[in-house]
């Protein structure tokens, strides 16, 4: 059966990391038909909007995506396009795994944590004003509603045990924000009560950052607000090797969409040299959650025994941080046709590969 999905190749290194992860899904055999269209420096270049309706549309009908970064402007300019198409589709809930990948370039090679974010409302509701016209005040609205935090808690805890994962925190700061935050916590203590099977607890964000530094292990499936999820999900992508390597979704009740948790990296922008693995690893995610679990799988062990070997790898995984031994870089292109090499010669039979400290 064959697959029509959305690709939104996206500004900077987008295009290049995008066709990566098309190659390597040409290799798994899967029948993905691509509907290309574009969104961000592109569109705005041809349709003068940096999110044309056209590309709405074809993720509505297609209801599955694959999607580079897009660059946002700061402190002016148009509007994200990322928080808009997450409100637009109502793609309410950001996943975003961190798994440390054959125990290279992280402190803690064992990192396996999900961090399951509110996307649509929070302080990225785009509710803000200036207060006067000098604009020496502002102020951000922080929209937190029960419909929208029951949603991502119960999303949360049907992940953790579709998974059989243990342990859902709730990150929140309710003893400062004694609404929003509050209204965030309480939800979480209803809901939770109704997944016994479940451990959960809940931390304060600040606290919550330093656990995360000194012993992830600890922790297993995170659930938070829109802003506090956007910054933990950077800080567990370089718990797990960094945002070469972190991949991401973004699931409405009926929509998914598929990608990095990095941005578009302007300074490296059609140089080959960006690490297509969080892009290759979306694409992974993308085949899950079509049902080809073997096709994903396949994916997911061609990235861990790259990445293990260390041949063939680019700048960011040949760093001296990042190995103890340093290789000359690879192209994105060269390590993204090495991966789809090992894509078909992957044997499933053998058990996932599992880092081990050396003896
Ligand atoms: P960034 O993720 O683009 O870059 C952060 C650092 O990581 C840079 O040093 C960059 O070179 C490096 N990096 C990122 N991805 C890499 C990869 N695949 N391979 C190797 N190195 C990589 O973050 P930024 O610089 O803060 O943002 C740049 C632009 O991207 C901004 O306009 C921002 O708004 C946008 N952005 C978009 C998304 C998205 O589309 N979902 C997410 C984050 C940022």
């Amino acid at each position: 059966m064959g697959y029509r999905v959305t690709l939104i190749p996206g500004d900077g290194i987008g295009p290049e990391v995008t066709e990566a992860a098309r190659r390597v899904g040409e290799a798994t055999g899967v029948s993905l038909e691509w509907d290309v269209v574009d969104a961000g420096e592109r569109a705005i270049a041809r349709d003068r909007t940096p999110l044309p309706p056209s590309v709405l549309d074809s993720i509505r009908r297609n209801r599955v995506a694959l999607k580079g970064p897009i660059t946002t402007p700061i402190g002016g300019g148009f509007r994200s396009v990322n928080v808009t198409l997450r409100q637009e589709l109502d793609l309410f809930a950001s996943v975003r795994p961190a798994r440390a990948i054959a125990g290279e370039g992280t402190r803690y090679p064992e990192t396996d944590l999900i961090v399951v974010r509110e996307a649509t409302e929070g302080l990225y509701s785009g509710v803000e004003h200036w207060v006067d016209r000098a604009h020496t005040a502002a102020e951000t609205v922080n929209v937190i509603t029960r419909f929208a935090s029951d949603r991502i808690v119960r999303f949360a805890f049907e992940l953790a045990r579709r998974q059989k994962r243990s342990h859902v925190t709730a990150v929140h700061k309710a003893n400062i924000m004694k609404t929003t935050g509050a209204l965030f916590q309480g939800v979480f203590r209803e809901i939770s009560a109704l997944y016994p099977d479940i451990r959960s607890d809940e931390r304060l964000i600040d606290n919550m950052c330093m656990q995360l530094v000194k012993k992830p292990d600890e922790y297993d499936v995170i659930v938070t607000t829109n802003l506090m999820g956007d910054i933990l999900s950077d800080l567990c992508a370089g718990l797990a090797g960094g945002l070469g390597v972190a991949p991401g979704a973004l699931f409405g009740e009926q929509l998914a969409v598929f990608e990095p948790v990095h941005g578009s990296a302007p300074k490296y922008a059609g140089q080959d040299r960006a690490d297509p693995v969080a892009e290759i690893l979306s694409l992974e995610l993308l085949l899950r959650h079509l049902g080809e679990a073997e096709a994903a799988e396949r994916v997911y062990r061609a990235v861990w025994e790259t990445i293990a070997e260390k041949k063939v790898v680019t700048y960011d995984l040949a760093l001296p941080g990042y190995t103890d031994r340093p290789v000359p870089p690879s192209r994105c292109s060269e390590m993204a046709a090495e991966i789809s090499r090992k894509v078909p010669l992957i044997d499933l039979e053998k058990p996932r590969p599992r880092w081990r400290p050396a003896s």
